[in-house]
């Protein structure tokens, strides 16, 4: 194996640099790690990606995240030589991705009050197991198998295990799952059983199972599938990769996502300063994210909610410790991050630093929306024919909001990611049920 690829501290004073086959998630100082390349892949490749599309038979091609393995090559391997691939690279055979690319959906944009040209949503809930997860579960569990794991372990609001339990099942490899007890939709849950993972419930928020998952890793052998490990990160780049090739490598305006632990946010950032580094892109898009108004550390920090200081990445000097203020006050004051949206109910974003340094390099922005909102852009995306979760419903809202304030212009071209499939049966009903709601349609008798 070349050496081609490592991993690499982010905090620029620090730096510190790992081999590729390395499992720590951080640097010994405890920040976080990039995957970082030597090469500088050409733009000619663009013209490969588009010939992978007909796969013939190439699961490798049809995967919407292997088709584009020249910009993920981390195992360094001869990206032509189908035997090597399958070797290394792993796959749901080739349908991680390969149904998600940007639509126009004429409701929503009408809704939002954009020109539907100029709308694009792409749905990552039609991946196998329902999310976007699966993009960057095709790349962790791919370096988990390159080191030689057998147990992969994550906490989860329920995409992710859903996800880790649907490639660690494939893989024939054990899957741990630490959830908090009563917090999961019942249907992103049964999912996590079906593929047969261990559940391993954990009293207390998100937060708190993912302490609780790179404990166990720690102290039993274990390799964590959760977006702090830095090759997830890698195949969620995928998302906007994905986008872009679909707008012909045309930047849009505004790449928009709901906010929860930031990883979307980080591998859209990265992704974007490859892109851009390598020549391929000459706009950087930028970045909205949406937070829950009931799950807003990212927005209470970033626009100075919170000591009135407005946190920044300040080119590799984020002022960590107002962080730590904030989540000593979280703490003291009792506040959980509370939301129907479980799937962005997160009050300490594991990305947060990652998040602010994609934010800065794309000159992004971060609002919030509220429940009935979310429920409100979650359902209009339904009248297109598209499905998608409530979490989701915070990209559309989001859009309209930032729309509204003049931030997001009426002309700009905007991409919005709808994260994940409906798995809470139950709020789709809900909501149809009472006639107050914007596009209920109640049963009749
Ligand atoms: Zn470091």
């Amino acid at each position: 194996m070349q050496d081609n690829a490592y991993l690499k501290c982010i905090d620029p004073q620090c730096g510190l640099e790992y081999p590729i086959k390395s499992t720590n998630v951080q640097c010994e100082k405890g920040h976080l790690l990039d995957v970082i390349y030597k090469n500088n892949p050409s733009v000619k490749l663009q013209e490969v990606f588009y010939k992978r599309r007909n796969s013939q038979g190439n699961i490798f091609d049809e995967s919407g995240v292997w088709r584009f393995r020249e910009l993920l090559n981390f195992c360094q391997i001869d990206t032509e030589n189908i035997e090597e691939c399958s070797k290394y690279l792993v796959s749901l055979d080739g349908a991680e991705g390969r149904q998600s690319k940007p639509y126009h959906m004429s409701k929503a944009a009408k809704f939002i009050g954009i020109l539907n040209d100029n709308l694009w949503l792409q749905p990552e809930g039609y991946n196998p197991s329902g999310s976007f997860k699966d993009n960057g579960m095709a790349t962790a569990v791919t370096h988990a198998k390159l080191i030689g794991a057998k147990k992969i372990v994550c906490a989860s609001t329920g995409n992710t295990s859903a996800s880790a339990g649907m490639f660690a099942a494939n893989e024939g490899i054990e899957c741990n799952v630490y959830i908090p007890a009563g917090q999961i939709a019942p249907g992103k849950l049964s999912q996590a059983y079906q593929f047969g993972a261990q559940i391993v419930e954990v009293d207390g928020n998100f937060d708190d199972a993912l302490k609780q998952s790179l404990d166990d890793v720690q102290k039993n052998d274990g390799y964590t599938v959760n977006s702090i490990n830095p090759f997830r990160i890698e195949g969620q780049k995928t998302i906007p990769i994905r986008a872009l090739e679909y707008l012909n490598w045309e930047s849009p305006d505004w790449i928009v996502y709901p906010g929860g632990a930031l990883g979307n946010t980080t591998s859209c950032g990265k992704a974007l300063m490859e892109l851009y580094d390598w020549g391929w892109i000459k706009k950087i898009p930028r970045i909205a994210v949406v937070n829950s108004v009931g799950a807003s550390t990212l927005a209470d920090l970033y626009n100075g909610k919170f000591e009135e200081e407005e946190l920044r990445w300040n080119k590799g000097r984020p002022n960590t410790e107002l962080i730590t203020r904030y989540y000593d006050h979280l703490d003291k004051e009792g506040i959980l991050p509370k939301t129907k949206a479980t799937a962005i109910q997160i009050g300490r974003p594991t990305n947060i630093l990652k998040g602010l340094r994609a934010l800065e390099f794309t000159n992004g922005v971060v609002t919030t929306v509220s429940d009935s909102e979310m429920l409100d852009g979650m359902s209009v995306v339904g009248l297109n024919g598209f499905d998608c979760e409530m979490a989701s419903g915070a990209t559309v809202v989001g859009i309209k909001k930032l729309i509204n304030e003049d931030i997001i212009k009426k002309d700009d071209v905007v991409v919005g990611i709808l994260t994940g499939r409906q798995k809470d049966a139950m709020l789709p009903v809900d909501y149809h049920m009472n006639p107050e709601n914007k596009f209920a349609k109640p049963p009749k008798n």
